[in-house]
Parts: C-alpha cells; sequence; structure tokens
C-alpha cells in the first residue's frame, strides 16, 4: 500500500505509514552504506508522527523525555542528516520539516500548502523540475536546489470556507 499523497487521505492506518517510512529509510542507509542510528531514526518517526510539517524546538521537545540532554544542534544534524539523503524535506514558509512520501525516486519537491490547516501534500511533476532547471541553464545558471511551494486551501478547507 503506497502512503497517501493526496489531501484527504481521511482516516488510515497511520502506523502502516510510519512502519513503511521507517522500513525504507531503514533499506536506503543500509544500501548507502550510512549509519541509522537511533537519534536519526527517533527523529524520522516524531516527523511521521502526522502528515503535517513540524517545526524543529516540537521534535526537541518530544525528544527530551527519553534523550534529557539532546539540544537544538542534536535535532539539527539529525534533520540535516534526513534532508540529505531525501528522507525528508523543509517546508521553508513554515520553518518545519515533513517526511517525504517516495523517497527513493529522485526530485526536487514542490509543495501544496493549506494556508487554513497547515496541511502540506507534495505534489510532484518532473515536468515542473526540467522547466526550472532548463530556463536556469538558458540563464547560465546551475540549479542545485528547488523547492517549490504553493500556498492555498486544502479540498477541506474550501469546504469549510464555502458554508
Ligand atoms: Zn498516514
Ligand atoms: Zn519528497
Ligand atoms: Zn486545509
Amino acid at each position: 500500500m503506497p502512503l497517501p499523497r493526496t489531501f484527504n487521505a481521511g482516516p488510515h492506518d497511520h502506523q502502516h505509514c510510519i512502519d513503511t517510512a521507517i522500513d525504507t529509510a531503514a533499506n536506503l542507509c543500509a544500501e548507502r552504506g550510512i549509519r541509522f542510528t537511533r537519534i536519526r531514526q527517533r527523529v524520522l518517526t516524531l516527523i511521521w508522527e502526522t502528515h503535517e510539517p513540524i517545526g524543529a524546538y516540537a521534535i526537541l521537545d518530544a525528544l527530551k523525555p527519553d534523550y534529557p540532554r539532546a539540544a537544538p544542534p542534536t535535532v539539527y544534524r539529525a534533520l540535516d542528516f534526513l534532508i540529505e539523503i531525501g528522507l525528508i524535506h523543509r517546508i521553508e514558509s513554515m520553518n518545519a520539516f515533513v517526511g517525504c512520501t517516495h523517497p527513493t525516486e529522485s526530485h526536487s519537491g514542490q509543495f501544496l500548502i493549506c494556508a487554513r490547516c497547515s496541511a502540506a501534500v507534495e505534489m510532484d511533476d518532473s515536468g515542473i523540475d526540467d522547466a526550472v532547471r532548463r530556463g536556469a541553464e538558458q540563464m547560465g545558471f546551475q540549479a542545485q536546489r528547488q523547492m517549490i511551494e504553493v500556498t492555498g486551501l486544502c479540498p477541506d478547507c474550501r469546504g469549510a470556507a464555502a458554508d
């Protein structure tokens, strides 16, 4: 069962989402010979607790019971690692982090973000990636990272706004 990649995922077996994300991460690290340490695993699990982006300080608070000595650098190091290998994305406009639903496919990330409920869903259209890369190349620019964030209203919130 693939991970939900749409708004209105509705009630679903979210434990399955968490388990899939952790398994995929463990396999990815094993394949690349990277250590998937306990803290990295814990931070990824915390990010996957919901499908909504979570901030670094919320992650730090949630870590405290198990890692009383955890400090911001502990969290940022784990986050940098998870971003680096493509397991999570950073949503710049929210200063928050969200689990990637398809980390094994190479992509740069386009997010539709609800301004009302903060739901953020990945929309991966390789045509957009290509267009940005081509446009940049035409200007002699070598693109290294691109992240597109589109703000608006999700289907639920559009419904609520219309009532
Ligand atoms: Zn889920
Ligand atoms: Zn992604
Ligand atoms: Zn919404």
